[in-house]
């Protein structure tokens, strides 16, 4: 099984080689380097939550708090049976690349619980939710470490977490001396949301995409797109690019996939898969829908022969085993950590473009600053700026990184990387904080 904290490490140690030679004290760039191979500080426990049932059950629950030289912590809380210390570790690590990469005053952190919440019921979900709540209070505020939605949370449960963490911070400090509202961010409108957050990570996606058909001198209807994962952000990216002209060919969800050379109607195939079907059944294109004969597996969804391929579910789904069999002309990285570092050898060997996650999936905490800074002003944003400023940060990191990885003729995750590093190494050596 692949570590994606040793990943996280491995990148790390990557682009600190390209890095070195431009620093004259090469001891302290090792040592803020060594540095960024941990988290500053994790936080780890159980909590206790009673089922509806009347029995107690007992679920493992961590945060990673990363760095946070160029500002407060930051970074989702997933919940999934498959989370693990390694796991919120290496996602908290490249949560601050993703923030120092489009220039937002964070750090990075990332909160996770192993639990399957499919199994639990709503309330058990809200127990669930405040119980975590109550375990990272002490460690969180707007200032320290600012929690948003990850895999399989909500803006709903971001909403209990928030009156949760109110309850403690009054009980701790006698009377609110803080904004609660601007410890989470992915929060509903009502409880002062932004506008334009739901959407932001697939729409953040979608500006990358269209910088890089630009550079690519492809045109939209001629750009064949598949993404595997059609939760919020696959969704999204596919909502946006299909409005846009491009052709979605393949689109799967954790049980399978859909495929029409023809292209899909995202929004279609959604109301198709929520009126109960799987999206195998779900054969939608603009004019039709149809449940005939073109299931495809997830695993055969990686290998199609397409433009763009866009993973945006989990971690290492391309790997060593079938990194060879990939024939997109693009990786478009909207999972964290999808692909691991043996693979995205193999992928650039064969010219594959990987844009990197931490670019590419950067729109959602994007929007979240503008979330918290929105919180902190009580002065609430429409949403065509929410997305103008949004378009010209990702614009503007693209730029940043294709610029970077034409004059330095390094891979798109080198170039990102360089300037994500570059930046939080330099800011802890101004700090004197190493
Ligand atoms: N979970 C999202 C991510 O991985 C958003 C994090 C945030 O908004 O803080 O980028």
């Amino acid at each position: 099984m692949n570590n994606p904290h040793t990943n996280a490490i491995k990148q790390l140690e990557k682009v600190a080689k390209v890095l070195r030679p431009e620093y004259e004290d090469k001891r302290l760039f090792d040592k803020a380097i060594n540095k960024l191979k941990k988290p500053d500080k994790i936080i780890e426990g159980t909590v206790r939550i009673k089922m509806d049932n009347g029995s107690t059950k007992i679920f493992k629950a961590f945060r990673s708090q990363h760095n946070n030289s160029v500002g407060p912590y930051k970074g989702g809380i997933r919940f999934h049976k498959n989370v693990s210390k390694e796991e919120v570790m290496a996602l908290s690590t490249w949560m601050t690349w993703k923030c120092s990469v489009t220039g937002i005053p964070y750090g990075g952190a990332k909160g996770g619980v192993i639990v399957d919440p499919k199994k639990l019921s709503k309330t058990e979900l809200e127990r669930l939710s405040r119980a975590y709540a109550r375990l990272i209070a002490p460690h969180i505020g707007p200032w320290v470490d600012v929690p948003a939605p990850d895999v399989n949370t909500t803006g709903e449960i971001m909403a209990w977490m928030v009156d949760e963490y109110e309850k403690t911070a009054k009980k701790r400090y006698k009377t609110l001396l803080e904004n609660p509202v601007a410890t989470f961010t992915g929060k509903p409108l009502l409880l002062g949301g932004s506008k334009g957050r739901t959407e932001a990570t697939g729409l953040g996606g979608f500006y990358i995409l269209e910088q890089l058909v630009k550079k690519l001198k492809l045109s939209p209807g001629e750009t064949r797109i598949a993404i595997q994962g059609f939760g919020n952000v696959g969704y999204w990216f596919s909502h946006y690019a299909h409005a846009a002209g491009y052709k979605i060919v393949a689109l799967s969800d954790s049980r399978g996939g859909v495929y029409n050379e023809k292209g899909l109607n995202p929004d279609k195939v959604l109301v198709c898969k929520q009126k109960g079907g799987t999206i195998g059944d779900c054969n939608c294109t603009d004019k039709s829908c149809s449940n005939k004969g073109t299931r495809i597996t997830n695993v055969k969804l990686l290998e199609l022969d397409v433009d763009i391929l866009a993973p945006a579910a989990l971690e290492n789904v391309i790997n060593i085993k079938n990194a060879k069999n990939v024939k997109a002309k693009v990786v478009l990285e909207l999972a964290n950590g999808p692909t691991t570092p043996e693979a995205d050898e193999v992928l650039s060997k064969n010219r594959i473009i990987v844009i990197p996650d931490v670019l590419a999936n950067a729109g959602g905490v994007t929007v979240s600053y503008f979330e918290w800074t929105q919180n902190l002003q009580g002065y609430y944003w429409e949403k065509e700026l929410v997305l103008k400023r949004l378009k010209n940060l990702m614009d503007e990191a693209f730029l940043r990184m294709w610029d970077l990885k034409t004059k330095a003729k390094v891979t798109a995750r080198v170039a990102t990387y360089m300037s994500a590093v570059k930046k939080v190494v330099d800011t802890m050596i101004l700090r004197g904080s190493i």
